[in-house]
């Protein structure tokens, strides 16, 4: 779809007219979307989106690069790896319509960061308070695994994004190590001072940096919360935690 068939499409009007916004983070996030930056996930992301699951057989899959979501004055991003193949990739929107969105889009619900429990689609009315989700990988990779030269093609559209919200981003939560090694450089790229050695990942981790509380957190996988490793009330707990440093209500 083209610049001009994108912005009248049912999705522009589902990300609310942001996508017709002409602020900074929207530019950003339209041009994230026409990535082709990576043959691997372009192919991969628009097979998907063609033979697409059972299930969602009569979706319309976005099958792009799946942008950023929350405001452009967030004060707290949280930032996982890629989407899922039949998750964003499907519905245009980061953590939506899979298992993994249903965790954590259910916890920010209940410490009071998102208007709604449940992200379904990217027309739902689901607003985030304050916090803007986030991936250091746009396309839905192969097996949930991009390359590290993948990772560090895309690494730039995190850059840039930090970037545009760091006037008012005041804490980070990382989702899992691969998002942690992969953020982490994407944080000085974006001028912010990040020790050195890197810290290692770890659930629960706090790391100032200059200005901001960076936490880690296991991953919102399906075999994170399935076999309890990561539990709701461990979720919500960084997340709080990671709120009040941000100076979020
Ligand atoms: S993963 Fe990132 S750099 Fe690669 S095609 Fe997608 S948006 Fe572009």
């Amino acid at each position: 779809m083209g610049g001009e068939a994108f912005r009248r499409s049912g999705l522009a009007r589902a990300y609310g007219g942001r996508m017709d916004d002409s602020s900074a983070l929207a530019r950003l996030d339209r041009r994230v979307a026409d990535c082709r930056a990576c043959p691997r996930l372009v192919e991969w992301r628009e097979e998907v989106a063609r033979t697409k699951r059972a299930a969602f057989a009569d979706w319309t899959y976005w099958g792009r690069p799946v942008p950023g979501f929350g405001p452009a004055d967030a004060r707290l991003a949280i930032i996982g790896l890629a989407p899922a193949a039949h998750g964003g990739n499907r519905t245009g929107r980061m953590f939506t319509g899979d298992r993994s969105g249903d965790v954590l889009y259910q916890a920010l619900y209940d410490v009071g960061l998102a208007s709604q429990p449940t992200s379904v689609s990217a027309d739902d009315g689901l607003e985030l308070y304050g916090v803007r989700v986030t991936a250091p990988v746009h396309c839905a990779p192969p097996a949930n695994k991009p390359t590290p030269g993948e990772r560090d093609t895309c690494r730039p559209w995190l850059v840039q994004e930090l970037k545009l919200l760091r006037p008012a981003l005041k804490a980070a939560v990382v989702l899992g190590a691969f998002g942690w090694q992969a953020a982490l450089p994407a944080f000085t790229e974006a001028g912010w001072t990040v020790p050195r050695p890197r810290p290692a990942f770890a659930h629960g981790i706090r790391v100032p940096l200059d200005g901001l509380e960076l936490f880690g957190c296991f991953h919102v996988s399906q075999r994170n919360t399935f076999t309890g490793r990561l539990t709701p009330r461990m979720l919500r707990e960084v997340l709080r935690t990671a709120a009040d440093a941000a100076g979020l209500p």
